[in-house]
């Protein structure tokens, strides 16, 4: 008799739970907000991105943590100022609270492991270095301890090939590794002034090439960190949230808890003092008490 109840009262809790969590994305849908009619030069401007549903996003293959695979890492390549390495470390716990997954940085390598042939000087002057070189040389052979993602950070500038100026970064979905350069992000030299605007740069770009390593495609219906941006100026008017659609693609992945989630988010913008992104947790979290 009493197996029974105890059955009942679990089959219970379970639907609960279940429910908690499908009202947690239809409640946080109302903070959703749709992007604006693509203006020219943006992403969306004459291109045809069908976007990901849910339903769509399920039925593809995608990765999922298990108890091999479940570490997020840093590789910094170059040599850091102070104020760069403490954006780096930032970084780390951003994705760890982003993702729920112990996110690591690895030891600092030096440029030298960039020869010659992967190098040049750009158009202002500056030093670049290939992009398909960091990703093919060196972060195909890195593979740390339960690897899930591999995320490159230069100081120097990044080109893809010769006849491109330059590139923010690149990443192989299918490896799950990616390189991405600060250098732009700062507008030549990061100081205390600049230090958030870069910061928040970085923390969109970072989640959202491991959001694609993650299986999420481009969001193109509502502002969101996984829509695709032309620019930095562009890159500037999205959000650094994850709509509703792109949160439940992410925890039927990860089984985080979604609250727990928000409130580390929110904690973490406030004591770096990010105050719009800061705003747009509170607004998710008053939506759920
Ligand atoms: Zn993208
Ligand atoms: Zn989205």
């Amino acid at each position: 008799m009493h197996k029974i109840y105890l059955l009942l009262i679990v089959l219970f809790l379970c639907s609960c739970q279940k429910n908690n969590q499908d009202n947690y994305f239809d409640t946080i849908e109302d903070n959703d907000f749709n992007l604006m009619p693509p203006a020219p030069g943006e992403w969306l401007y004459g291109r045809k991105e069908k976007g990901q549903d849910f339903e769509t996003f399920l039925k593809t293959k995608h990765i999922v943590p298990n108890e091999n695979s479940n570490i997020i890492y840093i590789k910094p390549i170059g040599d850091f100022t102070e104020l760069q390495t403490r954006q780096i470390e930032l970084t780390r716990a951003y994705l760890e609270i982003f993702f729920q997954l112990e996110t690591k940085v690895l030891e600092n390598t030096s440029n030298d492991v960039i020869p010659k042939h992967a190098r040049r000087i750009g158009q202002e002057g500056q030093e670049q270095f290939l992009a398909g070189y960091i990703l093919d040389s060196l972060l195909k052979k890195e593979k740390p301890r339960n690897r899930i993602a591999l995320m490159a950070l230069t100081e120097k500038d990044l080109f893809p090939k010769p006849e491109w100026n330059f590139v923010f970064g690149l990443a192989s979905y299918t490896q799950k590794i990616g390189v991405s350069s600060i250098y732009r992000l700062q507008d030549r030299k990061l100081t205390e002034a600049n230090f958030n605007l870069c910061l928040s740069r970085l923390l969109k770009i970072c989640s959202h090439e491991i959001g694609h390593m993650f299986g999420l495609r481009h969001c193109v219906k509502v502002n969101c960190a996984m829509n695709g941006t032309n620019s930095l100026e562009e890159t500037d008017t999205k959000v650094i949230r994850l709509c509703s659609v792109c949160q439940q693609k992410l925890n039927s992945s990860i089984k985080y808890d979604n609250k727990k989630r928000l409130v580390e988010l929110g904690e973490f913008f406030k004591n770096n003092n990010l105050k719009t992104e800061f705003e747009l947790m509170k607004k998710d979290l008053e939506s759920i008490e």
